[in-house]
């Protein structure tokens, strides 16, 4: 191995490979989470119409406050076929159109019936009235290009009259664990057997990274069936293997990796827990070959292949995304590596509280599902103390 990347220099490499997918039309019922490829823009002006802000009456502010002649009514849906003069009024609903004449509505509660009409209380112009245009003018970015739509985006889209939106496809992530002691879930154990569970942490974490995962057969430490399982899972956009990418001699994934085609980038990140990961390129394919250890795994798919997804959805701004807190007891500096520690978070008065987890060791998957955060412990001597400002990546 050569000297270990520090994670910036590591992460800067997978960025500079990882170009947006290609765009597609998706529908809002199906926009959620994904990233906006153009700039959307607003179909309407929102409201499309002045519109009333409450229940009550459409006047001319001029005339309140007095007592006025009920012209009609404006309804939502329904707009009031008269206009406002001079001494009369509209009766009108919440979202209704402020009907032509009228600069001002007065809500029903300033209102009582009087001989002959209603009397209202005075009103500025402008009073409970929503003017055209008043959120977005037709035209106008609704969503920019490089934003990930949140429910309200989605929503936003569907008030400003926008059916679809233009997003990068979805990444196609190939899942492939190896070693030849894996077992599913629920068989029973011979020897020497562990469970498989990297299968299963990938790709639940490529769904909430909007990639689609397929998770395939785990395989042995066997040339021959790996050789043939690489070849297939690397028609897939993003290439992710667990296992057998550390200097053991059953740990193949680098050599048949390099057979295949694929060009290594860097083998090799100054962190832990995950120092023995592989990124590497065949064309388009990313590649990255992920330690074995659970918790390895998942901090290698945090710092590395997360933002590797985001740019290739064209994200804005690709993470991770640190976050500052405050330590609540010290931690141990490593004098080569940066740490991620597991950590549980809670809000304190004036920042995030964060306090380590006992249990810190990579293979301790069940320790490190305690966790909500990763707080980063830059390599250097001594120890960061506790009420120490640090940040920290939630997971
Ligand atoms: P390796 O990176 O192949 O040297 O594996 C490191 C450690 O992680 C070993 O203890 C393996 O048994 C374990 N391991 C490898 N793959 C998996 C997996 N898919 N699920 C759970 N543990 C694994
Ligand atoms: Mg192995």
């Amino acid at each position: 191995m050569t000297a270990p990347l520090p994670i910036d220099d590591a992460r800067r490499l997978v960025l500079a490979h990882a170009r947006p997918l290609s765009a597609e039309e998706v529908t809002l019922a199906e926009a959620l989470g994904r990233v906006a490829a153009a700039d959307a823009t607003a179909a309407v002006d929102l409201p499309p119409f002045s519109s009333s802000a409450m229940d009550g009456f459409a006047v001319r502010a001029a005339d309140t406050p007095g007592t006025l002649k009920v012209a009609g009514e404006s309804a939502a849906g329904r707009p009031a076929p008269v206009a406002v003069s001079a001494g009369t009024a509209v009766a009108i609903s919440t979202g209704a159109v402020v009907p032509e004449g009228a600069d001002a509505v007065v809500p029903v509660e300033e209102t009582t019936e009087a001989d002959g009409g209603v009397s209202v209380g005075g009103v500025s112009p402008g009073a409970n009235v929503r003017p055209r245009g008043g959120d977005v003018a037709a035209g106008a970015v609704v969503v920019a290009r490089g934003m990930r739509l949140a429910p309200a985006a989605v929503a936003a889209l569907a008030a400003a009259g926008v059916p679809a939106v233009s997003c990068a496809c979805r990444p196609r992530v190939a899942v492939l664990s190896t070693g030849s002691e894996l077992r599913p879930p629920g068989a029973p154990l011979a020897a020497g057997q562990i469970y498989e569970s990297n299968g299963l942490l990938l790709s639940a974490q490529l769904r909430t990274a909007g990639a689609l995962a397929s998770v395939r057969e785990p395989v042995p430490d066997d040339e021959e069936v790996l050789r043939r399982a690489l070849a297939e899972a690397l028609e897939a956009d993003v290439l992710l293997t667990s296992g057998g990418v550390s200097v053991g001699p059953h740990d193949l994934v680098r050599r048949l990796l390099a057979e295949a085609g694929v060009e290594e980038v860097f083998w090799g990140v100054a962190v832990r827990p995950g120092k023995p990961l592989f990124f590497g390129t065949r064309g388009t394919t990313l590649v990255f070959g992920l330690p074995g250890n659970p918790v390895s795994a998942l901090v290698g798919f945090e710092l590395f292949v997360r933002p590797a997804l985001e740019a290739l959805q064209g994200l804005a701004t690709p993470g991770p995304s640190f976050r500052p807190g405050r330590l609540l007891s010290p931690l141990r500096r490593d004098a080569r590596r940066d740490q991620l520690v597991r950590a549980l978070s809670r809000a304190a008065e004036d920042a995030v509280a964060l306090e380590p987890l006992t249990g810190q060791e990579s293979h301790m998957i069940v320790r490190a599902a305690a966790a909500d955060a990763l707080v980063l412990v830059p390599r250097g001597e001594g120890e960061l103390a506790a009420g120490d400002t640090v940040s920290y990546l939630s997971v």
